[in-house]
């Protein structure tokens, strides 16, 4: 009697459970239609390519995450502007959202969805505020990549955007949501958390990564999309190459023996696809290999806007080794 009643509790539990975790999963794809959809709809209205919105959105999501400075956003875009930005800075009403004195008092908030007002908490006037600027430099390539600098004055902002920009292109669609762990679940490997240790060689530094060790030649994954930012030789990480996400999430392999072909900087990489090989390199001049066993070491970086820090990547490995 006792074991009925428990599982008379237990199913109607699960089920909920089971609905929330489905309601959840189609809510996330929802909100990513419901932003290309923007996107694509201020495209028509201003010849900025939906993309370059989507660039600019998802690198403004990523710094969010990393300071805060900026309040969660309303809607679904994270494109952000302060009341004095909006509203201009002399202008005694910071919460103005009247588009003619806004613009008398030198705001830059424009009325995008056509209701006559400028309201700084809605996504198509937050979109067609963001375009205005962009349009004063204009709509080709090069004309984007000048407006995007002077709009944040950063030659990184500009980078990561024309990155994420480049693969929400490529995908045609903004979900980004795959991951691959960085070597092959099915070879020897082992790891264990070595995030902020000692280390040895190279004066006093701490370990900013997971140490992955396997067999020299091992393929080594790109753990998410992402642009390959950096591919070289350093006397610490050996061969190493970087790849930036589309949350600006710096991926940093290194001790490489060598890299898969075509692994150039501004590449796109996906998940699961193989960017190189496991080796020992580094701890000297160019070349030097076999100082320590081989391993991949694996960091991850997040940026602010300003700067950028390594944060722990071994919860991410754990996660993305179950799902592989
Ligand atoms: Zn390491």
């Amino acid at each position: 009697m006792k074991r009925l009643a428990t599982t008379c509790l237990i199913i109607p539990l699960l089920f909920m459970f089971f609905h929330t975790s489905v309601m959840a999963e189609e809510s996330t794809t929802d909100i990513l239609k419901e932003r290309k959809a923007l996107y694509e709809k201020m495209e028509a209205v201003t010849q900025i390519p939906w993309n370059i919105f989507a660039g600019a959105d998802s690198y403004e999501r990523g710094i969010r995450k990393g300071r805060n400075d900026r309040p969660q956003e309303d809607g679904a875009i994270a494109i952000y502007f302060s009341p004095e930005e909006w509203a201009g800075e002399i202008n005694p009403n910071k919460e103005d959202t009247d588009p003619l004195s806004i613009q008398l008092f030198g705001g830059k908030g424009v009325d995008g969805n056509g209701d006559g007002i400028s309201d700084r908490k809605n996504d198509e006037d937050i979109l067609m505020t963001f375009a205005s600027h962009l349009q004063k430099y204009g709509t080709e390539d090069e004309d984007l990549k000048i407006g995007l600098w002077e709009y944040y004055q950063r030659d990184k902002a500009v980078d990561f955007i024309l990155g994420h920009a480049k693969i929400y292109k490529t995908l045609d669609s903004l979900d980004t949501d795959k991951y691959a762990f960085p070597v092959p679940t099915n070879r020897n490997y082992s790891y264990k958390n070595t995030w902020g240790d000692s280390r040895g060689w190279g004066g006093r530094r701490i370990h900013e990564g997971t140490d992955i060790f396997a067999d020299q030649g091992t393929p080594v994954y790109a753990t998410t999309y992402g642009i390959v930012e950096l591919v070289g030789w350093n006397k610490y990480g050996g061969w190493r190459i970087g790849i930036r996400d589309t949350n600006n999430v710096y991926h940093y392999f290194a001790h490489l023996s060598r890299y898969e072909e075509d692994m150039d900087r501004g590449k796109m990489v996906e998940p699961g696809e193989v960017i190189g090989y496991v080796g020992s390199t580094g701890y000297g001049p160019k070349g030097t290999q076999g100082k320590f066993p081989s391993h991949l070491h694996y960091g991850m970086y997040r940026d602010n806007g300003y700067i950028e820090w390594s944060f722990d990547p071994f919860p991410n490995l754990k996660r993305w080794e179950k799902q592989s």
